[in-house]
């Protein structure tokens, strides 16, 4: 069974994560810089995520203000997050159940890499091909 350990073995354990005091003008440039969908926010031991469809939301419902408010008035904060040992099978169900496209990974509490939903679906689709292989050597070895 593939777990979120073996994507992060491969696409690594850096988390890009900001101030929640920073504006929505200063998130969307580090969105833009970084090529990214969303930025974690570290408020204490609390963890929020800003994505890119919460500026849309925040723009529909302020307008031009919103490039001043601040990360943390967007911010969503009840994120839902996963361990190394989650199943990407069981990450794929969170995604599409929440609707969201990022989970945050904690290990013991502690912080160790997001994964995204191209993540995900690139690794089961790895999962299935090495399961067509195994039963296809299978079907070849019994014959
Ligand atoms: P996304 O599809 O990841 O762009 O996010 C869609 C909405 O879900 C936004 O409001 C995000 O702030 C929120 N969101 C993203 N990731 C999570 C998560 N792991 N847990 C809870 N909410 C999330």
């Amino acid at each position: 069974m593939t777990t979120i350990a073996t994507i992060l073995k491969h696409k690594g354990h850096e988390v890009i994560s900001v101030s929640p005091e920073l504006t929505v003008s200063d998130v969307i440039h580090t969105l833009s810089e970084r090529r990214i969908g969303a930025v974690l926010l570290q408020d204490g031991p609390k963890i929020g995520i800003v994505s890119e469809r919460d500026i849309i939301h925040a723009f529909s419902a302020h307008g031009a203000a919103t490039l001043q408010m601040k990360a943390r008035e967007i911010m969503t904060r009840n994120v839902q997050t996963a361990t190394p040992e989650t199943s990407i099978r069981k990450a794929m169900e969170m995604m599409t159940e929440g609707r969201f496209r990022h989970i945050p990974v904690l290990d013991h509490g502690k912080l160790v890499g997001l994964v995204s939903i191209g993540d995900v679906v690139k690794a089961r689709i790895m999962e299935q091909e090495s399961e067509v292989d195994s039963l296809k050597a299978y079907v070849v070895g019994a014959a």
